[in-house]
């Protein structure tokens, strides 16, 4: 075969497009048009943890509902862009600055990806020899959504293009609220500092992250992707994690 034929050879034998990491994440085309940007929380459940892929979607989504206190929406949505249903928590971390105009809470945001990989069959992956369930969501951090200034405050030393963020250019969303939404659900923590819930208690993230990569791929268009995933014992790391990061 020649060398060209190869490479086709190769292409054509591969699965599922493989970007950076080489975690088999589905293509961009896989979600609908109005979804605005890729998918930053993948979370991969071993598929011998549950009996069927709904119900790795719900293993997935009770965590983050009680551990970071969510309110599901999965009616009408205003502002749906492409997904299945969303859930937010509203009033976090509130921050005032010298300015008194510019004060505000925040609202952790996350969007839920799963019916159009399962519809693709891209809901079942292979990888390293063990099968799992792809679950996957789009979560940011922003001004709350009952504050006139939602969502933006670019000043913010919480939620705006500041400290570890200051040198991000670009959309503000994709560039820094979509990174502190991937922190907040895998490690309960922005900016590295445990977040307190509106009932007092701290925030718990899911834990279990396996990798996290800057992407430099035009079509994953957010700063950061976070693997997460679930095998036996899962609960053990996480409780392990919880612990471990105060
Ligand atoms: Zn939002
Ligand atoms: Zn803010």
């Amino acid at each position: 075969m020649s060398r060209l034929g190869f490479a086709v050879a190769l292409f054509l034998l591969a699965p599922l497009a493989s970007p950076e990491g080489g975690f088999p994440l589905p293509p961009r085309e896989v979600f609908p048009r109005d979804m605005p940007r890729y998918p930053n929380l993948w979370v991969f459940v071993d598929s011998t943890l549950v009996s069927s892929y709904e119900k790795a979607v719900r293993l997935v989504t009770e965590d983050l509902r009680t551990n970071l206190e969510l309110t599901e929406n999965h009616g009408r949505l205003s502002n749906p862009e492409g997904t299945d249903f969303e859930a937010t928590v509203e009033h976090l971390q509130p921050w005032r600055g010298a300015d008194p105009a510019l004060a505000h809470g925040h609202a952790f945001h996350i969007r839920y990806y799963n019916r159009p990989l399962e519809r693709s069959g891209r809901h079942k992956v292979r990888w390293k020899g063990v099968e799992y369930y792809l679950v996957a969501a789009s979560a940011h951090y922003e001004v709350e959504h009952g504050n006139p200034l939602h969502p933006d405050v670019e000043s913010c030393p919480i939620c705006g293009r500041t400290g570890w963020y200051a040198k991000e250019q670009g959309n503000l969303v994709e560039r820094v609220h979509d990174p502190l939404g991937v922190e907040l659900a895998t490690m309960g923590k922005i900016r590295d500092e445990r977040v307190v819930l509106p009932s007092g208690r701290p925030a718990l993230g899911v834990c279990n992250t396996e990798a996290s990569f800057v992407t430099t791929d035009p079509k994953m268009n957010t700063q950061r992707i976070a693997i997460v995933v679930l095998r036996k014992g899962w609960q053990k790391k996480k409780e392990y994690c919880v612990r471990d990061a105060d």
